[in-house]
């Protein structure tokens, strides 16, 4: 029968295109979610060229040394991606700073030449002819690691930077820091994606006085430090709970010098973990000081690379949990590069670890 064996024909050619419609599709699937685990890098050799003098403890080898240690590990190499990032313009800069700061900072260092390195004259950070554009690569690095994950081409991210960002206010740098790096990347997820809620967390052994000073009457961002008390900049009292609408989304945590990786942990398990319930984030932003390290040249917190690890770990569960994972890291203080370079390795493999 012709024309029965041709409907049978055409059936199975259908059945035949359906099977290689679904495989088509599994490969699809398996290829995103094998971009999902990757985390982006964020990182430029323009940012070594912020010279600080040869004994400042925030020198470019201390970030040298951490994209070599990063570049270096064979185990990890194959999660990360390495976009290019860019400087970051007065748009981008203006979201956390006022104009007349931005102003102050490109005529004190357009002035300078060849090996000239002065403080800047609104606090303690050195600055020398190429700063501003080395700053801007900073600020730079937090909205590329962002615009990836946001495209979902990573789905969390570490910005390997300096100068850092966290003390630097919105009209004064101070404490090494010229911008603040991670204040723009929060204001740059509400403005460009329309995120709602963001979280920062910081537990580099200095508070951020700059970040907290940034959203203390923004509800919006949930501000979280835990920092070593008494210390720089002294700040960061644990009665600082935000003003106004951000009464209640600044949370302070004081450790004495000598705390250790126990006292880190739970910090956050019993104050971060529970105020996110409320909170909700959309994002997760952290500044990641390693001067907390117990083998670091300033901190006093004797924390090691296991609590930085074990910290990674909550803040990749709440990422999972609250904000579709996103997550990112950026680099604050840290300096004993060993110390340094081996807590982001430890911080990498959790992300690798606990991303779904
Ligand atoms: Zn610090």
């Amino acid at each position: 029968m012709p024309i029965a064996r041709s409907n049978i024909n055409s059936k199975n050619k259908a059945m035949n295109l359906q099977s290689i419609y679904i495989i088509l599709l599994m490969t699809i699937t398996i290829n995103c979610s094998a971009e999902s685990n990757k985390v982006a890098i964020l990182y430029s050799d323009v940012m070594l060229e912020h010279r600080t003098g040869e004994n400042h403890p925030e020198k470019p080898e201390r970030l040298s040394s951490a994209v070599s240690a990063v570049k270096k590990n064979n185990a990890l190499s194959k999660y990360f991606i390495w976009p290019a990032i860019t400087k970051a313009s007065n748009d981008y800069i203006q979201l956390a700073h006022t104009d007349d700061y931005i102003n102050l900072v490109k005529s004190e260092i357009e002035i300078l030449d060849g090996d000239q390195q002065v403080l800047l004259s609104t606090g303690d950070v050195v600055i020398s002819k190429d700063s501003d554009e080395a700053a801007r690569f900073a600020v730079g690095a937090g909205i590329a690691g962002i615009d990836q994950i946001m495209a979902k081409k990573a789905s969390s991210a570490f910005a390997l930077v300096r100068p850092p960002g966290h003390h630097a206010t919105s009209n004064r740098g101070m404490g090494f820091c010229v911008y603040n790096n991670i204040a723009v990347a929060a204001k740059y997820l509400q403005k460009e994606y329309g995120l709602k809620r963001i979280l920062i967390v910081d537990y580099d052994v200095h508070h951020g006085n700059g970040t907290q000073d940034i959203f203390y009457s923004d509800e919006s961002v949930f501000y979280f430090s835990v920092h070593q008390h008494p210390f720089y900049p002294g700040t960061g009292r644990e009665n600082e709970t935000g003003q106004g609408k951000g009464k209640g989304t600044t949370l302070n945590v004081e450790l004495p010098e000598g705390s250790g990786d126990k006292l880190l942990v739970s910090s956050f398990e019993q104050n971060l973990v529970p105020a996110m319930k409320n909170f909700n984030p959309d994002f997760i932003l952290v500044s990641s000081g390693f001067d907390g390290h117990k083998d670091d040249l300033l901190g006093g917190l004797s924390y090691t690379s296991k609590g930085y690890k074990s910290v990674t770990t909550i803040l990749a569960e709440l990422a999972n949990k609250y904000a579709d994972g996103r997550i990112m890291f950026m680099l604050e203080g840290g300096y004993t590069a060993s110390a340094t370079n081996d807590s982001i390795i430890a911080v990498l493999e959790a992300l690798t670890e606990t991303s779904e």
